[in-house]
């Protein structure tokens, strides 16, 4: 008997079995959201409990996804998944993130905020040992928080972080800004490292924007831990980290969190599904440590 676990993402899904740890781990590249890989591919043999992560909103309980970015669409897992897979939990991706670093990580806090910065831009928030998931599980979208000017997000809504600073995003706002094309963020950072004048205005502003939304998260949720994942920030860690407290220490007002790159890299969220997996068996390790963060109904 194993666990199945299913981290489903914009550009990439990551599928873990395996029951103490996660034994074996399959990344496979996506060109659209929830196309692939085929669910008839998955393992299927001797799954005791599947668990599936997908970025938010989204009603937990339902098992139904509303892609931000596709205003008026409902996906209902339970449709796209039967019958390969009838039983399974769904949780927001960041949630999961933020447990598989509180549970797995190298450094975790009783009072803790995992971002991510990829495709999209989310978090999630743990606060005095125990996950905040919110009405419906969709605590804490962070990344459409406004932080100034009126660019359009995805979500129809104008002046959002994640419509300067994610991953998708990043690209066509540097072309905004500078008139120069950029294929993709690494191509951005790229170029940045290689000193291109347009592609260091354009990081500096994705600095200060990053600098706004979470100084927002510090005062608002008052952290003793920030844990930044995610492909931009986990594949390009000084370059997001590089100057951000100094830039932080402006606007926050409450002590100044330890920031620091997920250690589980793009696992975070991996390993907080099979933290989920555990917690419902009671298993020692989780309640001696963990013990407020309850099992998923
Ligand atoms: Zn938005």
């Amino acid at each position: 008997m194993t666990y199945l676990c299913i981290d489903i993402g914009a550009s990439k899904t990551l599928i873990g079995t395996g029951n103490r740890d996660l034994e074996s781990c399959t990344r496979v590249r996506t060109d659209e959201f929830l196309t692939e890989p085929s669910m008839e591919d998955l393992p299927m043999e001797d799954i005791e409990k599947a668990m599936i992560a997908t970025p938010g909103p989204l009603d937990r309980e339902k098992a139904v996804i509303y892609p931000p970015n596709i205003p008026g669409k409902k996906i209902d897992m339970n449709e796209l998944l039967s019958p390969n897979l009838e039983n399974f939990f769904l949780v927001n991706d960041c949630n999961a993130g933020v447990v598989g670093e509180y549970v797995f990580g190298e450094t975790s806090a009783l009072d803790m905020v995992y971002i991510t910065i990829s495709s999209g831009i989310g978090a999630g928030v743990i606060i005095g040992d125990n996950l905040i998931e919110g009405w419906m599980g969709n605590f804490a979208e962070v990344g459409h928080l406004k932080v100034g000017g009126d660019r359009r997000c995805g979500c129809g809504g104008r002046g959002h972080w994640e419509a300067y600073c994610s991953g998708n995003n990043l690209p066509n706002f540097a072309y905004d800004l500078t008139g120069k094309k950029f294929k993709d963020a690494e191509e951005l950072f790229l170029r940045y490292k290689e000193g291109d004048t347009s592609a260091k205005k354009a990081v500096q502003k994705m600095k200060e924007y990053n600098a706004v939304g979470i100084s927002d998260v510090v005062n608002a949720y008052n952290p003793e831990l920030i844990v930044l994942g995610g492909g931009v920030a986990v594949n390009n860690p000084d370059l997001i980290t590089s100057g951000l407290k100094s830039m932080l220490e402006r606007d926050i007002i409450c002590e100044m969190p330890e920031i620091v790159t997920a250690s589980l890299e793009d696992r975070s969220v991996l390993f907080g599904l099979l933290a989920f997996c555990h917690l419902d068996e009671k298993v020692d390790f989780l309640q001696d440590q963990h013990t407020s963060i309850r099992p998923l109904k």
